[in-house]
């Protein structure tokens, strides 16, 4: 076996794990070479047929549609069409499959860089152009090998998911979570959609990671740190056995899961309310087992996932049926599609764009495609007869914006005769919960997006692992505003909770609670944990300690007293949970 070879990046989702690698969408890279099993061959082959079928089949579609007045010239499409058809291309393919063991990518790569070679080497320009009509035609028949045929693939025994880009919710979506032991990123910052779902599943993911190709091929055992940032390729056994006995004391952790599944007060008394948030009707049994107040966050844009095409109202209202069924009594918030930013199901035909968490996503898409919005709304309406729910709207900017979504909402209920539900909005957008207070005659609930507030507040990308170090929940002028949130919906009587991935963090559950917050929404593995901490605090007590915030002003002030405060409230309560640390 190779020698051990440790990488570092940054921890995302701490925790620690350990598999064989398996690399994903490697079409976007240059990959490595992958070699296959002797039986395979055969299957390689026909698969090779099956994709130069498909290429071609598109080809030929383009030059129909185009009916000539194209912005790829006729010709041009015809000589793709006959490089997939070239006998000396398809043989080479061939041989290097079923002689050299390669998988069809690296067959494919192998085979259209040597043609090129030819090409550039060959003194006429003419020849000399076909390298690029080569490299189009096989990205073209690689972008197939990884296109999603909707199935969740499954894995013999334990994977570390390698994701040779930016990290984005399908990448866990599309395979057995329960055989992801960890996931290696080049990148992806802690609150991407990716990295919140593998907080949710326990799936420890690591950052930002370079040299990846280089140091690990397919198949390598990998040991991932995500607490310290290291990854252990090919790991010593020297290093196996220190990890073998660390680990979250399970028995810790079941006796707070059963102590927990009852309503939790602070010390003077005062009642807070903890919710799950879900992305999948399955993730319920868990914030049941957790022991959720109710739902705060049902993410339904994940139905979207894996689906060749939108699903339709039945389906919608299947799905958001099973999810009501099992809250049961409990309250449950329905959010609208967020659809855009890093989450963009196959099927729908998005523009390009420059900047998406700034463009045409959720509310904004919706407004315009007034049939999806109306199919998504009914099918919630028509699912939540008899239960207690509410529908959420994300993205809101203006106020203009949330009257006009409201209005249709309203009209929707009243053309299928079902009563309206509570309607509330996400905070998300700082116009947005700036202006909170013109909000509050318009809405029935509130609930504060961090994740993306502080995207937008602070001007870093919430996928970019470089940008990392500004985006900081406990930023002194963040925390104002998060203050000044709460305190308006308190002083209207609202009801408002955080959804957002901070509030999920133990560390600044204190915090939370002495700023007025009484409604959070968080990861159910972590809800034991938080009530474990409020059930600890005197609300009064948390609430004179953190009206000093105002004069603190820089981050490492408000970091070193958020510590301070933690450890003068509650003394070695944070010492004696189980917790990691993620945001
Ligand atoms: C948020 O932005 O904080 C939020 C809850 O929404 P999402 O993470 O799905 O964008
Ligand atoms: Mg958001």
């Amino acid at each position: 076996m190779r020698k051990e070879i440790r990488l570092n990046g940054l921890p995302v989702v701490s925790g620690w794990g350990m598999g064989a690698a398996y690399f994903v969408g490697r079409a976007v890279q240059p990959s490595s070479t992958v070699t296959i099993a002797r039986q395979d061959v055969g299957d390689e082959i026909m698969r090779f047929n099956e994709i130069r079928e498909k290429a071609k089949k598109s080809y030929h579609q383009l030059t129909v549609d185009n009916g000539g007045s194209s912005t790829i010239d006729a010709s041009i499409l015809n000589i793709y069409q006959h490089i997939l058809d070239d006998p000396a291309f398809i043989g080479q393919v061939v041989e290097t499959i079923s002689t050299k063991m390669y998988d069809l990518e690296t067959s494919i790569r192998m085979v259209s860089e040597d043609f090129i070679k030819r090409f550039e080497s060959s003194g006429t320009a003419y020849f000399k152009e076909r390298s690029s009509d080569m490299v189009e035609v096989c990205e073209k028949l690689i972008s197939y090998l990884y296109e999603d045929d909707g199935r969740t693939k499954t894995f013999i025994g334990p994977v570390v998911l390698i994701v040779l880009r930016s990290f984005t919710p399908s990448d866990i979506l599309s395979y057995d979570k329960a055989k992801i032991k960890a996931v290696i990123t080049t990148s992806g910052g802690k609150t991407s959609h990716a990295a919140i779902l593998a907080r949710s599943y326990s799936i420890p993911v690591i950052s930002g990671v370079v040299n990846i190709s280089d140091s690990i091929r397919p198949g390598d055992p990998v040991l991932v740190d995500a607490e310290k940032g290291v990854v252990y390729v090919r790991p010593t056994v020297t290093v196996l056995s220190r990890y073998k006995k660390t680990g979250i004391d399970e028995e810790v952790v079941n006796n707070l899961k059963a102590k927990w599944r009852r309503p939790v007060y602070t010390t003077d008394g005062v009642q807070i309310e903890v919710l799950a948030n879900i992305s999948l009707p399955d993730d319920i049994v868990e914030a049941n087992d957790y022991g959720a107040d109710g739902i705060g966050l049902v993410r339904t844009e994940y139905l979207l996932s894996n689906r060749k095409e939108m699903p339709s109202e039945d389906l919608q209202y299947e799905y958001y049926h099973r999810i009501l069924d099992k809250v049961g009594k409990r309250h449950c918030v329905i959010r609208l599609m967020d659809i855009g930013g890093d989450k963009i199901p196959q099927f729908f035909d998005m523009p390009a764009e420059f900047n998406p968490f700034m463009g045409w996503r959720a509310i904004r898409i919706f407004l315009e495609r007034k049939d999806l919005f109306e199919t998504q709304v009914a099918a919630i309406l028509k699912a939540g007869v008899g239960y207690n729910y509410s529908i959420m709207v994300p993205m809101v900017t203006t106020l203009q914006e949330w009257l006009e979504a409201k209005t249709f909402i309203v009209q929707v209920a009243r053309k299928i005769g079902i009563p309206v539900p509570r309607l509330g909005v996400l905070f998300e957008v700082p116009l947005a919960i700036l202006e909170m207070n013109t909000f509050m005659r318009e809405i029935d609930f509130a609930s504060v997006g961090t994740n993306d507030l502080i995207q937008y507040l602070s001007a870093a990308d919430r996928n970019n692992a470089k940008v990392n170090y500004l985006y900081n929940p406990v930023e002194p002028a963040f925390l104002r505003i998060i203050r000044n949130t709460i305190k308006c919906a308190n002083d209207n009587g609202m009801s408002l909770s955080i959804c957002g991935e901070m509030a999920g963090n133990p560390m600044h559950t204190v915090l939370l609670v002495g700023l007025g917050l009484k409604r959070f929404s968080v990861i159910p593995r972590n809800i034991p944990l938080i009530k474990e901490i409020i059930a600890n605090v005197s609300y009064a007590e948390a609430a004179e300690s953190t009206s000093h915030i105002d004069a603190i002003e820089s981050t490492e002030d408000m970091a070193h007293w958020l510590k301070t405060l933690n450890r003068r409230l509650l003394g070695n309560v944070l010492q004696q949970l189980p917790i990691s640390v993620d945001v």
